[in-house]
């Protein structure tokens, strides 16, 4: 058995059927919304443990957000992690992906020896699939993403996954360390085992960091690290569906549908 050391990044995000953007900040009001483990984050754990079970050595959850995410990550120590690392100081906030990114790598780095961090592939509210290449740019790692599978030589430090494609597959290897993010829906989560549940609550399972403990730069951190500024809101035009039903033989029903196609440009 080895000491692979694994880190997944899980975001606490707002059930998206409750959630709503305020129009006069344009940010997400998560103010009524019930908050979960972002539903791809189930998927990296998933993995992360399985390559614990396969190669010994230990997992480690990191997040970045208020201190209300603490019961929720809990929930990772019971499905098998080892250790929860919470990101939380109000100097944080407004971070666009550049600034988390920034914070997840000071986290990472202050975690010393790290072989692999594994991410979902997007989040169920920001969704820019940005956070794991962003990552890999601040640590100089190599990357992988959106594998539906992976395994580790740890003897050879090198990481091998399978990423689907319109057609067929691939098959790529990078050396470790190496961050992974992993298609939604590619293995099935475990249940929290009930058994640890009472050591995944008890106290000293999670650490919380804060600005000073990560040494990380006040420039590079939540506003004033992130260039990004959302300027507008438009709301899409919903499209009322036509249901058009074409009749007569196959050339008449072509005929109808170039002109349908036609009429609408
Ligand atoms: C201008 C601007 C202002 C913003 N202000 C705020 C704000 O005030 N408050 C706020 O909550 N959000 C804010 N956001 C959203 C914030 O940028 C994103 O939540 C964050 O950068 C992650 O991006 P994403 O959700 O697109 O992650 P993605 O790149 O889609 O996520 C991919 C994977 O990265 C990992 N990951 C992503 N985020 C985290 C995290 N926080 N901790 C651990 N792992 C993570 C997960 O494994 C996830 O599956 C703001 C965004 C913009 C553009």
């Amino acid at each position: 058995m080895s000491n692979l050391h694994t880190v997944v990044c899980v975001k606490i995000v707002p059930k998206p059927e409750e959630v709503s953007v305020a129009p006069e900040t344009l940010r997400l009001d998560r103010a009524g919304a019930r908050s979960e483990i972002n539903p791809p984050d189930m998927n990296a754990m998933e993995l992360a443990l399985s390559l614990k079970e396969r190669h010994g050595g230990r997992v480690s959850i990191i997040s970045m957000g208020p201190p209300f995410f603490t019961p929720l990550l809990r929930v990772a120590l019971a499905m098998g992690a080892d250790h929860v690392y919470l990101l939380s100081d109000r100097a944080f906030g407004g971070a666009d992906t550049l600034a988390t990114t920034y914070t997840l790598a000071k986290g990472i780095e202050k975690l010393g020896a790290v072989d692999l961090i594994i991410c979902g592939e997007e989040s169920s509210d920001g969704a820019t699939g940005q956070v794991p290449p962003g990552l890999a740019e601040w640590l100089e790692w190599a990357q992988l993403t959106m594998v539906n599978s992976l395994d580790v030589d740890v003897e050879q430090r090198q990481a091998r996954g399978r990423r689907e494609i319109p057609g067929g597959h691939e098959i790529l290897e990078v050396p470790l360390p190496a961050v992974v993010s992993v298609q939604t829906a590619s293995n099935e989560p475990r249940f929290m085992d009930y058994k640890i549940k009472p050591w995944a609550f008890a106290e000293g399972r999670v650490t919380v960091w804060n600005q000073a403990d990560l040494a990380a730069e006040a420039e590079y951190i939540g506003t004033p690290g992130s260039p990004t500024i959302v300027s507008g809101l438009d709301e899409a035009a919903s499209r009322e569906r036509k249901r058009i039903i074409l009749e007569g033989s196959v050339s008449e029903q072509v005929e109808q549908l170039v002109a349908v196609m036609e009429q609408a440009g």
